[in-house]
């Protein structure tokens, strides 16, 4: 064991940072501009050029993914129920909540952990607006059958697609599926902007109302207050690391393949013997390794794996646990059995751009000593 344990902590992720001489002549460029925030050059900038690397028809920048989505649900107006997956980060069921709506909890599937579109038909009620799925870990959910549950009762589709930066579906971007989707630019997640989201979006209409809403409501031609808004507005720091970081994520990404690529062989045995299942990407999608799931048998083999990490100065997540229909902050149905067992038995293990092979091949080996 003394061997195993690792000199350093070994966090479950580290944030992608570009050299900081490059970040200087940007920081430079907002002192002569003398603009720091209210959509600037900067932002306007990356704005374009984030529109032609994803290749999307609209984009609009935020202060952070949880205010995209909330201003999200204000631009589409819903009202009612929302119908939406319990296995998530805190944010989802938040975004649906503070908005004075209720969520209602649709089961999961077993495999990818993304709503069931099987379970979603049952709870639409006359009070459903709209359905917000998650692309869990980066996994697209089954947007054939969404999108066809959502045109024959007339609701709209908000994606969470926190996880999905970059992500195609048979090669079109995961960001023009749905009435709009949502990126979050988390210093977590595997595209950053310190903080900060982005909505993608088809119709041309909604880019007025998403950028008054952002800011107090206020229109951005005749400065009236049109609308029921928010502060939500991103700043040119944040543009700054989004146009400079934009240069090096897809070497980011390839860099997460390999990384993945070496747990999967790493711990093949161990999924032989049915001890864990890791979560694999869909074969018609290009994937951003976003995340390494395991899934244990048991909670309390999870449990016992989660607490003993630390012991060899390695550091999992217990994404997400409990599933957000169990938060104690609020009190909604719990009849998501499917959901309630991921969450129990899941782990992220570590995975960041400096984490080596040998540093891989260390954390399977641990893990596999500690579910002997
Ligand atoms: C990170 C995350 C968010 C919130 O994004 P922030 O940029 O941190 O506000 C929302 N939903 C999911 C699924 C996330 O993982």
């Amino acid at each position: 064991m003394k061997d195993l344990k690792f000199k350093e902590p070994i966090l479950v992720t580290r944030p992608l940072l570009p050299p900081i001489e490059k970040y200087e002549k940007r920081l430079k460029e907002i002192w002569d501009n003398n603009w720091i925030t209210n959509y600037g050059p900067l932002e306007r900038e990356f704005q374009e050029k984030l529109k032609g690397f994803l290749n999307v028809k609209n984009i609009e920048f935020f202060v952070n993914g949880h205010a995209s989505l909330e201003v999200a649900i204000k631009a589409l107006d819903l009202k009612g129920e929302v119908i939406t997956t319990p296995f998530t980060f805190a944010s989802t069921s938040q975004a649906i909540i503070n908005n004075g709506l209720t969520p209602v909890y649709a089961d999961v599937d077993e495999e990818y952990y993304n709503i069931d579109p099987d379970n979603i038909e049952d709870l639409i009620t006359d009070k459903t607006s709209a359905i917000m799925p998650v692309h869990v870990f980066g996994n697209p959910c089954d947007i054939d059958k969404i999108e066809k549950i959502a045109k024959r009762n007339d609701l709209k589709v908000i994606y969470d697609a926190a996880h999905a930066f970059n992500v195609r579906i048979d090669g079109n971007p995961i960001g023009s599926y749905g009435d709009i989707s949502m990126f979050s630019f988390h210093a977590t997640k595997v595209f950053n902007t310190i903080e900060g989201g982005a909505l993608m979006y088809d119709d041309d209409d909604l880019t007025y109302k998403l950028r008054s809403i952002k800011n107090f409501g206020i229109t951005p031609d005749n400065e009236e207050v049109q609308f029921l808004g928010v502060n939500a507005k991103m700043n040119e720091f944040e543009a700054a690391m989004g146009l400079i970081n934009l240069e090096y994520v897809e070497n980011a990404i390839a860099k997460r393949k390999i990384i993945y690529e070496k747990y999967l062989e790493c711990l093949s045995d161990l999924e032989d013997q049915g001890k864990v299942k890791v979560l694999r990407p869909k074969s018609n999608v290009d994937y951003n390794y976003a995340y390494f799931t395991i899934k244990l048998n048991t909670f309390d083999e999870k449990d016992h794996l989660f607490n003993k990490l630390p012991e060899y100065n390695v550091y999992a997540k217990r994404y997400f646990y409990p599933p957000c229909n169990e938060f104690p902050a609020y009190d909604f149905e719990k009849n998501t059995p499917i959901a309630k067992s991921i969450s129990d038995t899941i782990l992220s293990l570590p995975l960041y751009l400096d984490l080596t092979v040998e540093d891989v091949e260390k954390i399977c080996k641990i893990i596999e000593i500690e579910l002997k």
